[in-house]
């Protein structure tokens, strides 16, 4: 696909990480020779965003460690953050107070997290866990504190807490939901690697949620809805992210919960723009049902090539942008493998690899979550083999496809228990 100036001559993309590394990669991949100007928000060069409560985190790795390099040809513009946009001149302006014009526009701006109302994060001793700056600041206090309280107990809560107790600092994790990754990993892994985490010294505070964070002599007073409290010197809010899309004024675009797009990630009510990661809200058509948001590096990656093959398609039809969730984590030596999709509904069947281990989850275990007897979400911890066959198998049934896997072959080594949801 070559592409004629005048006709799709200058690309600017909105965001620099995953999904815009991606996008500027295929497009350099199909051949695009235009002009590709990258606006990145923050001051370092694109990096790889999980490292942030992993090695980033710990210390093992340097920020120049987790660079995303990309050798395709663009103008790679850190440190502009868009802040308006002209979508009938078709030019962005970013808070340095330049404009950058285009012929099309990728928003790759990915998601901010979430802090309740009144929480005065950015205090000493409060954080957030979202980029480099927020890793090696916390990174940081962790040396200095003695009691670290974590609210939110998902994937990046979780991580954090493993980090701050093999720091061997005191550490609670508080979270409404009965067990830690409920969304990420379902209520019953999650539960068992609950399980693990309490043995390593993590204490929970689960099915509990903070009403008030204060300040008291002693550090941070963290009040929950049952009328205890935790006190604590560095407090960690990691309780999810959202996009933040408020620059992205164009009258007809539904913003409501990042940027509401069609199949192929063209943004709905627009013209010559599409979306990708984090920010982008589409019917996935791997499932086939309403429009929702994959926050995933994977996904990220996959809808970025995808989103530059529907821009230079310009009006001709574009294929659609399919995504299947893969993630991971790592914890307290436990490796997390995730594909598909989960739901509070699933049936679930739970394969344990060495029965009668104490520590189901470090014993190696794989759960199928099922819907009408069709899988269509395996977890795996400490199970890669076992993982990586369950996953190629759903991966092979397609989009929309009604994926049939079948479960590891039973040994007398494994234990197969049925949950019904
Ligand atoms: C701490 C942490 C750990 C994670 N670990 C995992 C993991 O283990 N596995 C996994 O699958 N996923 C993980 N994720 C999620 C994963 O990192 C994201 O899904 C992925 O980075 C999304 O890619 P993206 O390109 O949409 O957004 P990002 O990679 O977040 O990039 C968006 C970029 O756009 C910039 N930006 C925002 N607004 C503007 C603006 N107005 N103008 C210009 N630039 C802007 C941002 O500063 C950012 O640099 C993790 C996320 C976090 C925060």
């Amino acid at each position: 696909m070559r592409h004629r100036a005048g006709d799709l001559d200058r690309i600017v993309i909105a965001g620099a990480g995953r999904a815009a590394v991606a996008a500027v990669e295929e497009l350099h991949r199909l051949g695009f020779t235009g002009a590709v100007t990258v606006l990145g928000g923050e001051e370092h060069p694109p990096y790889h965003r999980p490292a942030c409560s992993k090695g980033l985190l710990t210390g093992r790795q340097r920020p120049a460690d987790a660079h995303l390099a990309s050798t395709a040809p663009a103008r790679w513009l850190p440190g502009r953050v868009a802040v308006e946009l002209d979508s009938a001149r078709q030019v962005v302006y970013t808070h340095t107070g330049e404009a950058f014009e285009y012929d099309g526009l990728i928003v790759a701006t990915g998601a901010k997290p979430v802090i309740p109302d009144g929480w005065p994060v950015g205090e000493p001793g409060l954080y957030t866990l979202h980029d480099v700056e927020d890793a090696l600041a916390l990174g940081a206090a962790l040396r200095e504190a003695r009691r670290v309280a974590v609210v939110g107990a998902g994937f990046t809560g979780s991580e954090a807490a493993c980090v701050v107790s093999s720091l061997a600092r005191e550490c609670v994790i508080i979270d409404s939901n009965a067990q830690v990754m409920t969304r990420a990993v379902g209520a019953v892994t999650g539960g068992l690697v609950a399980d693990s985490m309490r043995r390593e010294g993590v204490r929970m505070r689960l099915g509990r949620r903070v009403r008030v964070v204060s300040r008291s002599r002693r550090g941070w007073r963290l009040d929950l809805d049952d009328g205890s409290h935790v006190d604590a010197d560095v407090v960690i809010s990691a309780l999810g992210e959202r996009p933040d899309t408020g620059w992205f004024t164009v009258p007809g675009a539904d913003t409501s919960d990042g940027l509401l797009c069609d199949e192929s990630l063209r943004v709905l009510g627009t013209k010559r723009i599409v979306a990708a990661g984090a920010v982008a809200r589409w019917p996935n058509p791997w499932y086939g049902d309403a429009p929702g948001r994959c926050d995933q590096w994977i996904a990220a990656l996959e809808q970025g090539q995808a989103a530059a093959r529907t821009l230079l398609a310009g009006h001709r039809p574009a294929p659609a942008a399919p995504v299947q969730p893969r993630y991971w984590s790592d914890l307290f030596g436990l490796r997390i493998q995730v594909c598909g999709r989960l739901d509070g509904a699933d049936d679930i069947e739970v394969t344990e690899l060495r029965p009668g281990r104490r520590d189901v989850a470090r014993g190696g275990m794989v759960a199928v979550h099922l819907r009408d007897g069709v899988a269509r979400g395996v977890v795996a911890v400490n199970a890669p083999r076992q993982f990586t066959t369950l996953a190629r198998e759903m991966r092979a049934a397609g989009p929309l496809a009604r994926p049939r896997v079948s479960l590891p072959a039973q040994t007398s080594q494994q234990r197969r228990l049925s949950l019904v949801g």
